[in-house]
């Protein structure tokens, strides 16, 4: 068995074949599937795929930091409003993203802060977005040490001393295809940490692993990053399954309760 502890499975890039791509995630034993959410654009989407898989496909709330704008507080009372009617695995997925826009970086900071404290209130593990911004998400994390919950720092894509500080501050580092790829860079992190702080991820539709790279992504091909993590760590690869999979379902066994206090 492997989960996929994130993936966009709702996305529109799936409407022709959704049951058949899940089918082929089932027939390569990926049984769990964890849906972070992204704003209230695909709220509908990803809870109705839920809905028709209960068992296997499992929702998050939060916003996504590449949703974060001037009006960024609608996004978050809508997603607030969400935490406060029903329970959901986690808050994600948040976090600050600076590659495509550092125009709303300080509203990402805050939105960001104010979901911790979302999934702090619930008990809640949160799933972190991070592009060109590693440094200063475990900044805010070291400061916000009354953040006890932990979480995933997905598609973890940084350095050795990165993913030690990560630990350190209760997170698991999610490993997707971006680990396949040549120039990816994450050899290192995967031969160096050890397997208990690793997770697996497709963030399907994005980041297909090797050997479809650039094609759309989708919850079978998770396979991949559990082979490829096997070979550099030379370790069986029904044991990286075994753990990732014992890790995943440690960080998602908080199932929130009914928010009475968000
Ligand atoms: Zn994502």
């Amino acid at each position: 068995m492997i989960i996929d502890t994130h993936a966009h499975l709702y996305s529109k890039q799936f409407s022709h074949d959704r049951a058949a791509m899940l089918k082929r995630a089932d027939t390569e034993g990926v049984k769990k599937i964890y849906l972070p959410a992204i704003d209230s654009e695909s709220h509908e989407a990803m809870l109705a795929l839920e809905a028709a898989y209960p068992d296997r496909c499992f929702a998050m709330m939060g916003v996504h930091p590449c949703s974060i704008n001037a009006d960024f507080e609608k996004e978050l009372a809508i997603a607030e409003e969400w935490l406060s009617k029903r329970p959901f695995c986690a808050i994600g997925e948040i976090g600050i993203d600076l590659y495509w826009d550092k125009t709303f970086v300080e509203q990402q900071k805050t939105a960001f802060i104010r979901q911790m404290h979302w999934a702090q209130d619930l008990g809640l593990p949160i799933i972190i977005h991070s592009r060109e911004a590693m440094d200063v998400i475990i900044d805010i994390l070291a400061e916000n040490r009354w953040f006890t919950e932990g979480g995933i720092l997905h598609c973890f894509t940084g350095n050795v001393e990165q993913a030690q500080r990560l630990i350190d501050l209760g997170f698991y580092l999610g490993i997707g295809g971006v680990a396949t790829y040549k120039n990816g860079g994450l050899e290192p992190v995967i031969r160096d940490i050890d397997l208990a702080h690793l997770v697996v991820e497709t963030d399907a539709p994005y980041l297909a692993p090797v050997p479809f790279r650039g094609k759309r992504n989708e919850s079978s091909y998770v396979k991949y990053v559990v082979e490829h993590i096997s070979e550099i760590k030379m370790v069986d690869i029904h044991e990286v399954a075994r753990v990732t999979t014992a890790n995943a379902e440690k960080i998602f066994s908080k199932m929130g309760q009914f928010a009475e206090t968000v």
